[in-house]
């Protein structure tokens, strides 16, 4: 089966001589929920950049759904992005006129949904994350938890390949954090791959699999769970190139 997302030998180098990301491979498939863990300066964020596809690297491939990212133009990437990836920050990036129906259905904004669909959907995806009750209030109305709910429902209202969070507890106290953490492994139970960058281990450690980044390469990887080993290997014939699935079926807006 094609991997969700597959890094070949990826490096990432910035002017002036750094070296963010040396040689990294790795290979995600469809199920997993993992922890990409390191220290400050380790890679975390140049490494979510790239398979983001909000840059490219220096060398080597990033492919999502088994698409090249370098492949594409900027108008494929961001419908790729937008149709295959789902993303959740720290900080939630909620928008504060919006509902919180509707600031989940801009997840659907650029993945070709029609507009009386979005909101049936969005209010689906707020059940999901246990806000079916908070679906008119914004956000200064919720709690830090509630945002990061919202926030997550955003991220799997399109039904993404694989959801992206950086540091998804990271604003929140520990019991707000343990339960957005709980959701996310729910969301996982029923199916959705996502990828969990943080700096905490004990947060890692939560997690089924976890690869470990230090100094832009990763030093260990506990492989996917089931006795996989994660590493992808370059003979695999998988990286032919890959239909787009559901990209700009309509502009209703
Ligand atoms: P982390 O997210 O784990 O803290 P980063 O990916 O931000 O790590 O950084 C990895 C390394 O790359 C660090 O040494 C950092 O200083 C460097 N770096 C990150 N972004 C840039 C940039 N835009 N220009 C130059 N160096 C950068």
């Amino acid at each position: 089966m094609t991997p969700v997302l597959a890094l070949r030998s990826v490096s990432k180098h910035y002017p002036g001589g750094v070296t963010a990301l040396s040689d990294v491979s790795l290979q995600v498939g469809a199920g997993e929920l993992l922890a990409i863990v390191g220290p400050s300066g380790s890679g975390k964020s140049t490494l979510l950049h790239l398979v983001g596809t909000l840059d490219l690297p220096s060398s080597g491939t990033v492919s999502i759904d088994g698409q090249d990212v370098s492949s594409l133009s900027d108008r494929w990437l961001s419908a790729l992005r937008g149709s295959r990836l789902g993303f959740v920050f720290q900080q939630f990036h909620l928008s504060d006129g919006l509902t919180a129906t509707e600031n989940v259905a801009t997840g659907l904004l650029y993945a070709g949904v029609r507009r009386k669909d979005r909101r049936a959907l969005a209010l689906e995806a707020l059940e999901r994350v246990g806000l079916g009750h908070r679906t008119d209030h914004r956000p200064w109305q919720l709690s830090g938890g509630e945002k990061q709910r919202v926030a997550i429902a955003r991220a799997v209202v399109n039904n993404p390949a694989l959801v992206l969070a950086d540091e998804p507890t990271g604003a929140l106290d520990t019991a707000n954090g343990l339960a957005v953490l709980e959701l996310l492994r729910e969301l996982n139970r029923q199916g959705t791959t996502i990828a969990l960058i943080t700096h905490d281990r004990d947060i890692a450690a939560a997690l089924p699999r976890r690869v470990e980044l230090r100094d832009g390469r990763i030093v260990s990887d506990s492989g996917a769970a089931g006795g996989l080993d994660g590493r992808v290997f370059a003979s695999r014939a998988d990286a032919a190139t890959v239909r787009l699935p559901r990209l700009f079926t309509g502009s209703e807006r």
